[in-house]
């Protein structure tokens, strides 16, 4: 071969080597494997010290409430539901005291560290889905900047307004600004097959919302976000004074209920702590 072929044959050589050199991304991250069916985690995304129940509807008098977050592992992808309270309260002594509520929060294990426990990094969460944006459900949202946020048109609105409503935290959700954003106005069937759904509880705040899961084993859960704070307001449709509409609660409260009752479901009122501890322990599931 003559030089000038040898030349033109190196060249060749390196145009089809050179790509696959450029091209020295890492490799994404495996990752955990999705499950054939649809598994559902109960988190204990911290502790809120209830100085007087009162300020919530309910018999007065000191209480301390979970903010409970869900993991919901589907074949089609990784939905979270609610972010619970700042990992950054995590290591305070005693907990934290939100000055604008009165409300002393407290976080044992960050809502990071507990994802690890099933191998996941924020970025493997495709979907955080909101039932509202107050402090203790939203706390940890700017953690997931490269997931797909389901939440209510109404509530991103009402939550962004200047100046911010007092129970929310403007810096705590700013990566809404970039995050790809799902914005519900009406219901929502999240995987396109009837196992996670998202309807409209309004009243708690203009955009709440409320969880359906079916599972294969352990039937239907309505994860209801703020729709009733304890089983005592539930049971007597009681509403805090600080909701944004009292009769629109009620109403909500019916509907839910109405659907809980026509489903045979499980209702989860998401603050009270016996109803996080009646589900497996994380990071056993149901399914
Ligand atoms: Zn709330």
């Amino acid at each position: 071969m003559s030089l000038q072929r040898w030349s033109a044959a190196l060249l060749l050589a390196l145009l089809v080597l050179l790509p696959s050199c450029a091209g020295s991304a890492p490799a994404p991250r495996p990752g955990p494997e999705a499950p054939a069916e649809v598994r559902f985690y109960a988190l204990d995304c911290g502790r809120a010290e209830i100085p007087d129940m009162a300020a919530f509807g309910d018999e007065g008098g000191p209480r301390e409430l979970v903010a409970a977050c869900y993991v919901i592992r589907h074949p089609g992808g990784t939905l979270l539901w609610d972010t619970g309270i700042s990992d950054a309260n995590a290591g305070a002594k005693g907990g934290v005291l939100h000055a604008r509520t009165g409300i002393r929060f407290r976080v044992d294990t960050p809502l990071r560290e507990q994802l690890r426990a099933l191998q996941l990094e924020p970025t493997d969460v495709q979907y955080v889905a909101f039932s509202h944006l107050h402090v203790d459900h939203a706390g940890n949202a700017n953690l997931f900047p490269a997931s797909t946020w389901i939440l209510s048109r109404r509530e991103l609105e009402w939550a962004t307004a200047t100046p911010a409503p007092p129970t929310v935290e403007p810096e705590l959700i700013s990566a809404y600004r970039t995050a790809k954003l799902r914005l519900l106005d009406g219901e929502a069937d999240v995987f396109g097959d009837g196992t996670v759904r998202i309807v409209p509880s309004p009243g708690h705040t203009p955009g709440h919302q409320s969880l359906i899961v079916r599972l294969r084993r352990a039937g239907t859960i309505v994860i209801s976000g703020d729709l009733c704070h304890t089983h005592g307001n539930c049971a007597n449709r009681r509403v805090p004074p600080f909701n944004t509409d009292p009769e629109e609660s009620i109403r909500s409260m019916e509907r839910i209920l109405a659907l809980v009752n026509a489903t045979q479901a499980r209702f989860v009122v998401q603050h009270e702590p016996d109803a996080l501890a009646a589900f497996p322990r994380f990071p056993a599931f149901l399914d």
